[in-house]
């Protein structure tokens, strides 16, 4: 006995990462009181503190489980301990109160699905939850959405106004309850409430009658706002051609496709080829929409995804999806509540006065939304999952760095896709997506996101790293900021966000392509090849650069790039053939798409983004968009459509003439040459968006080997929007590797605007200061 008690040993433990919110204080309680051990447990605003004496070996085994077996939602950073002097103190093991002490440092959880065990409460009749919307638990539920401040308590949530009826109180406070400390936890008798209004915001029916008169109106063909975790959707059955038409017009949203919600798997099954990869993406906590190839015959409305092979499918995450998927049986467009390109409604009032007019009647609920978040977009590709909108389900868990911070950073993004980013210590932070911030409502959403996620994360930022676009509003606050403001080059930013996801602290060759981003010349760059780490880049080779014939005009309208491209390739005699077909317009812009290195008409471009846009209106695939991106994701769908190996074998010789300023260039003019030959031929232009493909991707390949050879590098990384193309990505990917060099491909962050933040903030955090 005595020998037992000289073992007895008090430790100090620290926990941090992603701990407060997903039932980790009830996991170590649970733990250690089987375990025989004796102290306390609290949260605070560094993570989770235990203070716990005991055995060696059971104090062993606390610490394994903490870092081994954590709670399913809890992402654990780190588990130091300390020992202490033994002072036989405690006579049992208790959860003490969060203490509200100085600054924050706590990750704040993300948005969960629904649990199993909850799921089964809302089917079971029996059950005091029977049917019941909000019912969740400390392994699911709303968190980053209803958050206000740190550390996570029910008083600092949008449930604050709740008051918990006795049994929901017993099950708060029982240490064995699965909602021990869940702080959103709720009931039939003491929780939010959904309801059914009329557009003007009449109430026409609450709780289970709601439910059944949303159904109702769904079936009938209506559009319905509804209310879910971190927005309004808006909502109509897929199936219903007019009803669908009908959501298109009114949201007067031209192209870009609906996402879908299922009832379960099963019917994901039935309407698009899942490969393992998307199956588990749709099935995971975070409920991504998930972006499959559309099966023949699926009965959804053309109107769902015009023109699209692919149709954005997810699985219901709250008990309200649940109740209202079993309840109507067939798949509902659930596009994010807003018009056009404002951000998605999240406030009631706001709602109602943006939507109402939108909608035939409301499912709404009195539980606030504190931060709105968008559905996340993922696609399988195949090879990995790639992020393409990283927010609900994913935002604001935190990204390690591969080394420690130097200083506490706000990082503002781009323009489009916006996110922000906060680093400090080991931790980057990005937002939930945000959105284009040329719209006001988005830029004053923008400003909220800034300084919720300081208040989160008890970041004091002592530096702000910015785009160099002197245009971007996001360059403009953070410059009247009183912070000391880091300029990161746009694409240098997008390959140090690719490095920080994959923790690579060395040099790379990185290629960067992308739509259009502020170079250090002031043109337009997006087709780079940089020798980059977190310290600086080094501009290595380019995209040829040609005129961008009436600027921001030929980002909207492909055909202008056509003709630049054209007159590069073939001479403005071509350039002067192809136009008649083209446009009516195009007598005027043809001596602005003529690169004269006199006169400079026009911005010059090394945009790749603009490159598929022009081949996209050389084939005839659309001389306009609706949305940035849409021609080069067209052009995609097209080449996808012949395997690899059939694709032609179009010229893959990079013409690399140096540039005045000693670059390499990539001149894919050959390669135009070919597609303009073949487009004159009436080839089958799905086989001409191939042969580009793997043309462009070759000699990418082949120019970025070159170059890593060249610096003495053996890692090279590929981001910005460009690579969102999957079989452009995997070309280029294919052709590095067999040259024998690692490639870094995205997984977790988007490779495109979205994910400038995540590089700016590591830029800032882990490189050397500017001069
Ligand atoms: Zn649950
Ligand atoms: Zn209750």
């Amino acid at each position: 006995m005595s020998e037992l008690r000289q073992l007895t040993e008090r430790r100090r433990v620290r926990v941090t990462g992603t701990v407060q919110g997903v039932g980790f204080r009830p996991f170590v309680f649970r733990h250690a009181v089987a375990l025989g051990l004796v102290g306390f447990v609290l949260n605070d605003s560094s993570g989770v503190l235990i203070e716990v004496e005991g055995e060696h070996t059971e104090l062993a085994e606390l610490c394994r489980l903490l870092s081994e077996a954590p709670p399913p939602l809890a992402r654990v950073t780190s588990v130091d301990w300390a020992t202490l002097p033994s002072d036989g103190t405690f006579d049992s093991f208790r959860i003490v109160d969060s203490t509200a002490d100085r600054v924050p440092n706590v990750a704040v959880s993300v948005d969960s699905a629904t649990c199993d065990d909850c799921l089964s409460e809302v089917d079971d009749p029996y059950d005091r939850r029977y049917g019941y919307p909000f019912t969740n638990c400390t392994n699911c539920g709303p968190r980053y959405t209803i958050v206000l401040s740190v550390p996570y308590d029910r008083p600092a949530t949008t449930m604050a106004g709740f008051k918990m009826c006795a049994e929901c109180q017993t099950e708060y406070e029982d240490p064995v309850d699965r909602r021990f400390h869940a702080q959103p936890n709720a009931c039939p008798s003491c929780g939010p409430r959904i309801a059914f209004y009329h557009p003007t915001g009449r109430l026409l029916a609450e709780a289970g009658a709601a439910l059944d008169a949303v159904v109702e109106v769904l079936c009938a063909g209506q559009i319905v706002a509804i209310k879910g975790i971190g927005g309004y959707h808006l909502a109509c059955d897929a199936s219903n051609h007019e009803a669908v038409a009908e959501l298109r017009r009114r949201k007067a949203r031209d192209d870009k496709p609906f996402a879908l919600m299922v009832t379960d798997l099963e019917m994901a099954r039935s309407m698009c080829v899942l490969d393992p990869g998307a199956e588990s993406a749709l099935g995971c906590v975070a409920r991504p929409i998930v972006l499959a190839r559309r099966k023949p015959g699926t009965a959804v409305a053309d109107g769902v995804a015009p023109g699209m092979p692919d149709l954005g499918l997810m699985l219901p995450y709250t008990p309200l999806h649940h109740l209202l998927m079993a309840k109507v049986a067939r798949p509902l467009v659930m596009s994010s509540g807003n018009q056009s390109d404002d951000p998605i409604a999240h406030a009631d009032e706001d709602a109602f006065a943006r939507l109402g007019p939108m909608v035939d009647a409301v499912l709404a609920h009195d539980r606030r939304i504190h931060v709105r978040c968008d559905d996340s977009v993922v696609r399988a590709t195949g090879r990995r999952l790639q992020m393409v909108r990283r927010s609900r389900g994913y935002a604001p868990e935190a990204l390690l760095l591969p080394r420690e911070s130097a200083r506490q950073v706000l990082a503002v993004g781009a323009e489009l896709k916006s996110t922000v980013s906060v680093a400090k210590k080991s931790l980057v932070v990005c937002s939930h997506h945000i959105g284009d911030l040329e719209h006001l409502a988005t830029y004053q959403a923008f400003l909220q996101a800034t300084v919720h996620l300081c208040r989160l994360f008890g970041i004091e930022p002592e530096v702000v790293a910015h785009d160099l676009h002197p245009e971007y509003l996001s360059t403009k606050h953070a410059l009247d900021l009183d912070l000391e403001p880091w300029p990161v080059q746009h694409h240098h930013a997008h390959i140090a966000s690719c490095l920080a996801e994959h923790g690579h602290t060395g040099t790379v060759l990185g290629i960067a392509f992308d739509g259009l981003g502020y170079g250090t010349d002031g043109t337009m760059w997006g087709g780079e090849f940089l020798v980059a780490d977190f310290n600086g880049f080094e501009r290595a080779a380019h995209l040829q650069p040609v005129p961008m014939p009436g600027g921001a005009a030929a980002v909207r309208e492909p055909w202008r790039m056509a003709l630049a491209w054209t007159a590069r390739a073939a001479g403005a005699d071509a350039a002067a053939r192809l136009g008649t077909a083209l446009d009516p317009r195009w007598s005027q812009v043809l001596p602005l798409a003529v690169a004269d290195s006199e006169r400079r008409h026009s911005i010059l471009t090394t945009s790749v983004g603009r490159l598929f846009d022009a081949v996209a209106a050389l084939v005839g695939l659309r001389s306009q968009v609706t949305y940035e991106g849409q021609a080069a994701i067209e052009l995609e769908v097209l080449a996808r459509s012949v395997p690899r190996t059939s694709a032609p074998k179009y010229p893959t010789e990079i013409v690399d003439a140096a540039s005045p300023e000693g670059f390499d260039v990539l001149d894919p003019s050959p390669l135009i040459a070919t597609v303009l030959t073949e487009v004159e031929r009436g080839t089958d232009r799905s086989v001409i968006a191939a042969g580009f493909h793997e043309g462009l991707g070759r000699a990418t390949a082949a120019l970025g080997a070159r170059l890593a050879r060249r610096h003495g590098l053996d890692t090279v990384a590929l981001s910005g929007g460009v690579f969102q193309n999957v079989r452009f990505s995997d070309i280029v990917e294919d052709a590095l590797a067999a040259e024998g060099l690692t490639v870094l491909v995205h997984e977790s962050v988007p490779p495109n605007d979205g994910g400038i933040s995540v590089g700016q903030a590591a830029i800032a955090a882990l490189g050397t200061r500017p001069d």
